[in-house]
């Protein structure tokens, strides 16, 4: 499978072109059949081959340009599948490929009920994803060392919640030598709702930290809704607050330009805007925005759990989780409180509210704290 994707076809007189759309509105896409639709796309280029020899062959190259009509991406698609998506950047005025090409395959392995149990024995639901990373500098060599990657869920065939996670890199075409694959396996418990993990295992040559404290967090895909609201929920956990049944919101609608997300208690709700889940965000600003967010959420808290509450949630908080402990909690909720009256959402104010500077301040320290261990982190990165 990846000698086919990297192949090239020899006799270029094989092959025909069968449709070709040049610079059409990004609205006119079929967006069930290209998958991962960036969302800055304004316009796009579409074309299709053919083979004479294989009428069942078939190669769609989809080109998406931005509003200033840069090339920024492709999608290649061969007999009707995705199969590699490129991404471009610009600076002074050259374009380069991005440091990772992805090729992509997705399979998934649906089981329907009645074929599922077949002998008694229950099957597993398992979806893996594969792709390829070739880093553009060591190409530039003449070598071409390229990773391959699978990400391996394992869904319990009951309850369809996750059971393990593996996450493989193979090593491959690296000249001489050839390294061994290196490999992590999660074990998750679904404990409070969102999945905790149970129990870490990986190769022996990779040094990971089995203490890191988001571990359980980097075994997903953090660029995805679904990884966005597992980190969210889990940190909303880790503070006691899942009680409190916040609603989370990936890829938002009512995100306002320049924003990456809000808190609102009023609706009792998280959430964040879409360029969290495009691929080039920086995995340390979505930890950053997700732990600002869940900062606010506790400190809406704390003001209910002093008895200053005006909005149903804070009520809840005061109902839930009781009354704040120590005095200097009840100080700190007094201080959230003064800064909640004083709130503006935009300007000088605003950076300097309280509310604002704490979230903010505990935003930083998350997004420091996951860059680090660094092993854990240049690991799982890859995988994001
Ligand atoms: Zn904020």
């Amino acid at each position: 499978m990846i000698s086919a994707v990297l192949k090239l076809p020899q006799n270029q007189k094989e092959f025909s072109l069968i449709k070709k759309i040049v610079k059409a509105d990004i609205s006119a896409i079929d967006k069930d059949k290209f998958w991962r639709t960036p969302k800055n796309a304004a316009s796009f280029d579409y074309v299709e081959i053919g083979k004479t020899s294989d009428s069942n062959y078939s190669k769609e190259i989809i080109s998406f340009f931005d509003k200033d009509g840069n090339l920024f991406c492709r999608t290649f698609r061969e007999n009707g599948k995705n199969v590699k998506q490129r991404q471009y950047r610009y600076q002074d005025d050259k374009r380069f490929l991005t440091d990772f090409v992805f090729d992509t395959t997705r399979i998934k392995e649906k089981v329907n009920d009645a074929m599922y149990n077949l002998g008694g024995v229950w099957k597993k639901i398992a979806e893996e994803t594969q792709w390829i990373s070739r880093i553009q500098e060591w190409a530039k060599d003449g070598k071409v060392p390229t990773d391959f990657h699978t990400r391996h869920v394992d869904y319990h065939p009951e309850t369809g919640l996750i059971d393990t996670i593996t996450l493989t890199q193979y090593p491959i075409n690296c000249e001489k030598s050839r390294l061994p694959k290196r490999f992590v396996k999660g074990e998750f418990k679904h404990i409070l709702g969102t999945p905790t993990l149970a129990k870490a295992t990986y190769s022996k040559n990779l040094r990971l930290d089995p203490n890191d404290k988001y571990l359980r967090y980097r075994f997903f895909d953090l660029h995805t809704p679904e990884g966005i609201t597992v980190l969210t929920k889990g940190l909303l956990e880790e503070k006691g607050l899942d009680v409190l049944k916040i609603s989370v919101q990936p890829n938002s609608l009512k995100i306002e330009e320049g924003n990456l997300g809000f808190f609102c208690a009023l609706s009792k709700e998280i959430c964040f805007s879409e360029k969290l889940t495009q691929k080039d965000a920086f995995l340390p600003d979505i930890i950053d925005s997700v732990a600002h967010e869940v900062e606010h959420a506790e400190q809406f808290a704390y003001i209910g759990r002093r008895g200053k509450g005006t909005s149903q949630y804070e009520f809840d908080a005061y109902k839930n989780l009781g009354e704040l402990r120590t005095e200097e909690e009840k100080q700190e909720a007094l201080k959230y409180f003064m800064a909640k009256t004083e709130y503006v959402p935009t300007g000088d104010k605003y950076k300097n509210n309280y509310l604002e500077v704490k979230a903010r301040e505990a935003g930083k320290k998350a997004a420091e704290d996951f860059q680090f261990p660094i092993e854990n982190y240049n690991f799982f990165e890859r995988f994001n």
